[in-house]
């Protein structure tokens, strides 16, 4: 099966990293590249300040940026990936969806919606049922999906791993990198030689977000978790690579080695782009490190390490690549649930 795909907002951090992501990708074919007014009408290889270790692929730097309505697509493309501002994908996604184009998004906008699927494939597969009442609800013919925040989805694994123990509570202090900010997010004259503690907005979003996704689907909503989240984010000068120090408070007690084997053991699914191995333990306490383990498993592995028991329950650090597994490569895989569940 060939699925013709686009990019809306296809040349900043997180479109890049969509653009490696589906060179030799089995199933999806890239047609489209949007962006914004300043980069319409240019050759990719002109609009991107590409970051990225390898170089753009020469058929993509050729092709032409377009104008982000659906007008300006080529009549061909079935899915369309959104990584635009979220302030720009709240006006433009519904023009797409009320077009009947089906989208992954990694925006911010309607994560919390009531009717929008905010999945991450390995554990809640099941929330894109809500796409059903979403084309009640709004009359769209397309449908949308959505992937969590980048600091969200690097502990989420870990937590759902954990689920059944009956998790209580979790704190969470994160060290962020600042490719998370998008390419002009912070300068270098903010971050080199610092740290600044408070991302607008992030803090919220992870306290939020995770009780949606190990929420109980209902057939029409999903139910939040019970579970208190309280965040506390920070950036610092790293490129890539989210770390995270979790706290955990579970009804019932759990030794490290449990926690370990819960987590070493967690499954993923059969989708194409999710790891063999969804999330690595260490043994040795100062792993996991950004420069060294944000590439495990293509970027879209968990790394975990430092696990001890409290006196409420475990403490662990854990690690993903934020613009791979905690953006395009997230998106890439609700893309693959889509076409697998037929919503494409
Ligand atoms: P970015 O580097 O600033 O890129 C933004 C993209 O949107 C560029 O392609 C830009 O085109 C385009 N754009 C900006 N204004 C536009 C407009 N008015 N109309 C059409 N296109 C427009 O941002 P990013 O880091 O890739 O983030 C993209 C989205 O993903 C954001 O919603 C962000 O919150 C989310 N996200 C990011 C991460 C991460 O780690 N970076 C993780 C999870 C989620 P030009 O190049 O022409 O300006």
């Amino acid at each position: 099966m060939s699925v013709r795909v686009g990019i809306l907002g296809a040349t900043g951090a997180v479109g890049q990293r969509f653009i490696q992501l589906l060179q030799n990708h089995p199933t999806f074919n890239l047609v489209a590249v949007t962006a914004s007014e300043s980069s319409v009408g240019k050759r990719y290889h002109d609009a991107a300040k590409w970051r990225i270790e390898t170089p753009i692929p020469e058929e993509i730097g050729s092709m032409v940026v377009t104008e982000t309505t659906p007008e300006a697509l080529p009549s061909n493309v079935d899915l369309l990936f959104s990584s635009l501002p979220s302030s720009v994908a709240a006006e433009v996604e519904p023009d797409f969806l009320e077009a009947g184009y089906v989208i992954s998004s990694n925006s911010s906008n309607d994560r919390m919606a009531s009717d929008i699927p905010l999945t991450i494939p390995e554990i809640n597969p099941g929330h894109l049922k809500l796409i059903e009442q979403q084309r009640i609800n709004r009359g769209w013919d397309g449908a949308l999906v959505k992937n969590p925040n980048c600091s969200t989805i690097t502990m989420m694994p870990t937590l759902a791993a954990l689920q059944e123990l009956e998790i209580d509570s979790v704190h969470v202090s994160t060290l962020q990198a600042v490719s998370g900010a998008g390419y002009s997010g912070v300068t270098s004259m903010e971050i080199i030689d610092n740290a600044i503690p408070h991302i607008g907005g992030e803090e919220n979003k992870m306290e939020s977000e995770s009780r949606k996704i190990l929420g109980s689907f209902t057939g029409a909503n999903v139910e939040l978790h019970s579970m208190d989240v309280i965040a506390s984010c920070n950036r610092i000068p790293t490129l890539d690579g989210h770390l995270e120090n979790v706290f955990v408070e579970t009804s019932q007690s759990v030794s490290t080695d449990e926690a370990a084997d819960a987590m070493q053991s967690y499954s993923g699914t059969s989708l194409y782009s999710s790891p063999e191995q969804l999330i690595n333990v260490f043994d040795d306490p100062i792993r996991p490190q950004p420069r060294l383990d944000r590439a495990r498993g293509d970027g879209m592995q968990i790394s975990v390490g430092g696990i001890q028991q409290t006196a409420t329950g475990i403490k662990y650090n854990c690690l993903a690549h934020n613009t791979i597994r905690g953006a395009a490569g997230a998106s890439l895989l609700n893309a693959e649930l889509l076409v697998d569940a037929g919503w494409v």
